[in-house]
């Protein structure tokens, strides 16, 4: 690079995640775990799932509720079908993206179409800030053309799905929690290095898919292996990446909300009592 490369920010702990299933029995890896939300502020959960074997994934999510937050679900490779109870439907297929807000209430399932081969993809939840958490419930699909890309001379390739990456910016955005959401491949034969600008007051990681990734930061790198998490100090205002050929990872950041979290199962809110409104609504047959 020819211009000065900014102080990037370092890695303050690296993550397993852990290995479970959800839905009907789709196992994946819980990479952003209850105990990292506040952390994480405003992200409340990420999974990563991934297999070529179908009793892995042909259960799917059958009808489940959620309020208080929003899904965003990326689909590296396979054909899952959503269906929700605001009327919504769409196939989720090859790198395509499905941003969720339930809002004050969505019943919603989740459903693979496909009987073979490989399904891999991420589920990322965002919270909602206090006074959106009852808002109208919305969707939007994003086939795999749509999304905006950013692809430099040198081949790489940053998909933007949230926020902006140099001059692209992605379809949705949001005002509260001011999402930043890329996926990043190196197709090339050489090393290549990428810089984001991410505030140092907004909570970031970077979860590798492929190959591994260096962090650059303070005149050192730090090693991110294959399907670990990098949590980002809240230090300086860039990310430096260094990336080997062939390596793919996912880069994400918002502004924290700062607001109490209370979670019960699919549903997020801001104290145990707007949750039990939400298990009685949803008991009852007024959630959505
Ligand atoms: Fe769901």
């Amino acid at each position: 690079m020819t211009q000065e490369t900014p102080e990037g920010r370092a890695v303050e702990r690296l993550v397993a995640g852990r290995p479970t299933s959800d839905g009907a029995g789709v196992k994946l890896t819980r990479v952003l775990t209850h105990d990292l939300q506040h952390r994480l502020d405003p992200f409340l959960m990420l999974d990563f799932f991934g297999s070529h074997e179908v009793e892995d994934y042909v259960g799917g999510f059958p009808d489940h509720p959620h309020r208080g937050f929003e899904t965003i679900t990326y689909m590296l490779h396979g054909r899952m079908r959503h269906r929700d109870s605001a009327g919504h439907e769409g196939l989720l297929q090859d790198g395509g993206v499905q941003w969720m807000t339930a809002g004050r209430g969505v019943i919603h399932s989740e459903m693979p179409e496909q009987s073979e081969g490989l399904m891999n993809g991420f589920q990322l939840w965002l919270n909602l800030p206090a006074k959106d958490k009852m808002t109208t419930p919305w969707y939007r699909d994003m086939q795999s053309a749509e999304i905006p890309e950013f692809v430099r001379n040198d081949g790489l390739k940053v998909r933007v799905i949230a926020g902006r990456h140099e001059s692209v910016a992605a379809l949705v955005q949001r005002e509260g929690t001011e999402p930043l959401y890329l996926d990043i491949h190196n197709p090339s034969a050489q090393r290549l290095t990428m810089v984001q600008p991410v505030p140092a007051a907004h909570n970031a990681f970077a979860y590798v898919y492929a190959g591994e990734l260096e962090v650059r930061a303070q005149g050192k790198t730090q090693t991110v292996a294959n399907n670990r998490m990098a949590i980002f100090a809240n230090q300086h205002d860039h990310v430096v990446l260094e990336l080997p050929p062939q390596s793919r990872a996912i880069l994400v950041a918002g502004k924290p909300l700062g607001e109490p979290i209370v979670q019960y199962g699919p549903f997020v809110m801001n104290t145990k009592d707007e949750v039990m409104q939400a298990v009685h609504d949803y008991q009852r047959g007024v959630l959505a």
